[in-house]
């Protein structure tokens, strides 16, 4: 499940996201309005659903969702916002947003507010997702791997994990860095810097080797990492 999240505040947009990653969120946070229209023309469909802060720089969250409605765009938005007059809610849900949160709110309730969202829209919630011989089980949050038999073993994953795969999935024979893994899966700052990604990479690579005739993961010298998905260009 991955989310855009659109925040200016760098305090706010740094607590949602380490909130976000630690319920097993993929996000991407940007801080700027005109820049999320951007990610949002590009690869919409990547995303479960959008947090949209109202005041931004570039584009307002309100002209942003008014925009994505315009284009007949369904994904599902949460605003936030510090106006809590009852005619700016009406404002922002007249612009096309899905739900409503006021500043200052607790992180559970924006977590709450996310799982309403996603069950509302569940064309957006994909349950599976399968690339070469890998399937991801979104419910079960377990991974099923065709041996060289051509049986699908379970591969237990922790959240970690999880979320590391489906980056690698969604982006088959492309070198993802370091930088981007990192960047994409942890919260700024959170690490004591370098080691964290290779680690994970280990782990994760170790538990689908078990099943698999030859590393589906490759390390690219120098570069990062890439996933083997024969016949999948992208
Ligand atoms: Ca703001």
């Amino acid at each position: 499940m991955r989310v855009l999240l659109v925040e200016d505040e760098p305090d706010l947009g740094a607590a949602i996201k380490r909130t976000l990653i630690q319920e097993a969120y993929v996000v991407d946070w940007v801080q700027d309005g005109a820049e999320a229209e951007g990610y949002l023309e590009s690869s919409w469909t990547e995303y479960t659903v959008a947090i949209l802060d109202w005041l931004l720089p570039g584009m307002s969250g309100l002209e942003l969702c008014q925009r994505l409605r315009s284009q007949n765009n369904p994904l599902p938005v949460l605003m936030l916002t510090a106006k809590d007059r009852l005619e700016d809610k009406v404002m922002g849900l007249d612009a096309g947003a899905d739900d409503y949160l006021v500043k200052p709110f607790g992180m559970v309730e924006l977590l709450a507010r996310l799982r309403a969202l996603r069950r509302r829209s569940p064309q957006l919630e994909p349950t599976q997702l399968q690339i070469g011989v890998l399937t991801l089980d979104y419910n079960t949050r377990i991974a099923y791997l065709k041996d060289a038999t051509g049986e699908s073993q379970p591969v237990e994953l922790t959240h970690k994990e999880f979320q590391l795969l489906e980056y690698f999935m969604r982006h088959p024979n492309q070198i993802l860095t370091r930088d981007q893994v990192l960047n994409r899966l942890w919260e700024l700052g959170a690490e004591p810097a370098s080691n964290v990604v290779a680690a994970q990479m280990r782990l994760l690579r170790r538990k689908l080797d078990q099943h698999s005739f030859e590393p589906l993961i490759e390390t690219v010298y120098g570069m990062g990492y890439r996933l083997k998905a024969p016949g999948k260009s992208k």
